[in-house]
């Protein structure tokens, strides 16, 4: 198969090319030999989503839907993603992933490559607890392993582990789905024994972190991307750099009304305020300090939150970039950020792919500009696999 279009190959556009696709990877990469059909980008990766089959955006939900109806729901999102040019998705805490990735590599079914935690690491009462619950109801619940200790925390990484977990996900914070003000959680001596058992068996650790001191404990347990990071502060960001850790703001969830549970009125300003500033300002800081930015939207397939509107990180993204960069964002930089072979168009690489009718900006990457989908060689209309569902 030989696909010709003016190609951005992860990095920038190299003008119209003819790609030559055999078996399953990129075997060439040729002058036009015939006439561009659009703009061939390598296959978008959401590096931060997690697939809750859920039809209501909150903690409950996300904690009680059932695993078989959890998954079975997350095969239309997995459509979606691959129809709109999403080849990759790394999902960070949830009890369907693991299975629904294994399905899409054995063949089952068509979606993007999943990179999954299965369970997220959390302490107890943390992020993640349902505390209306009793304790033994919510960790019975729940998708993520609750642990108070640098050895609890190894064994919680070598069960996620046994799960067929490729990355571990922990909350080094609390979030805004739980009452109260985000507070810090984990140790930095949880944080390191996390990252310690992970590394060992080639696990990279990602870090949901919200506020400064959770981003600085991150950074010093030594994990290898910080999710949502709000509250960046310039030195935060030179450690970062320093430390070569990926930043991922996932602005897609925050640019949404968010719905917040019983709040009283000075939690529900300092939030505001928090969302404010990492909306305007933190990721202005983390592009001045030349940080490795990757799209992530934490989408987990609520109306409100949709598997197939993924482009829109892009969208918030080159706001404070040239397209190029935001373009790599959600390509080659979000493949190094995943340890993926992938990202590119390069020759020997798998061949994922997406060619829309035109980019004159962000926008442009509306699902409805997508021509076709090449996942794993194979090519796919988006409207023959949006026909599935519909
Ligand atoms: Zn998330």
């Amino acid at each position: 198969m030989i696909l010709t279009g003016e190609v951005f190959d992860g990095e920038k556009f190299i003008g119209t090319k003819s790609i030559v696709i055999e078996e399953n990877k990129i075997k060439e990469i040729r002058d036009q030999e015939e006439e561009s059909k659009g703009i061939i980008l390598p296959g978008l990766i959401d590096a931060h989503i997690h697939f809750f089959g859920v039809k209501e955006d909150n903690l409950i939900s996300w904690n009680l839907t059932p695993e078989g109806l959890s998954v079975a729901r997350s095969f239309k999102d997995m459509i979606n993603l691959l129809a709109s040019g999403f080849t990759a998705v790394r999902d960070l805490g949830s009890k369907s992933a693991i299975f629904l990735s294994k399905a899409e590599k054995e063949g089952y079914i068509p979606g993007p490559r999943i990179i999954a935690s299965g369970y997220s690491i959390a302490e107890t009462g943390g992020n993640d607890d349902p505390t209306d619950l009793p304790l033994d109801m919510a960790q019975r619940l729940s998708y993520s392993f609750y642990c108070d200790s640098p050895w609890e925390c190894r064994k919680a990484v070598r069960l996620a582990m046994r799960q067929g977990a490729e990355v571990i996900k922990i909350y080094s914070s609390g979030a805004f789905s739980q009452r109260g003000y985000p507070k810090p959680a984990l140790t930095v001596e949880d944080i390191k024994a996390i990252v310690d058992e992970a590394h060992r068996s080639g696990l990279k650790v990602a870090s949901h972190a919200y506020g400064e001191e959770a981003i600085a404990n991150s950074i010093e347990g030594g994990v290898d991307s910080i999710e949502h990071g709000l509250g960046l502060t310039e030195e935060l960001a030179e450690e970062i750099k320093r430390k070569g850790i990926f930043y991922v703001p996932t602005l897609a969830t925050y640019s949404k009304e968010i719905k917040i549970r019983e709040l009283d009125e000075e939690v529900a300003v300092k939030r505001k305020e928090l969302i404010d500033k990492h909306l305007n300002e933190d990721v202005k800081i983390a592009v001045e300090k030349g940080l490795k930015i990757v799209a992530g939207t934490d989408y987990v397939g609520s109306p409100e939150r949709r598997h197939g509107d993924n482009y829109k990180e892009i969208v918030l993204l080159s706001r404070f970039m040239s397209l190029d960069k935001a373009l790599a964002s959600a390509t080659s930089i979000a493949a190094d950020c995943l340890g993926l072979k992938m990202g590119r168009i390069a020759e020997g690489y798998e061949a994922n792919l997406v060619m829309f009718r035109k980019i004159r900006n962000a926008d442009d990457l509306n699902p409805e500009n997508v021509v076709y989908v090449v996942r794993k060689g194979k090519l796919y209309d988006p409207q023959n696999l949006k026909a599935i569902f519909s």
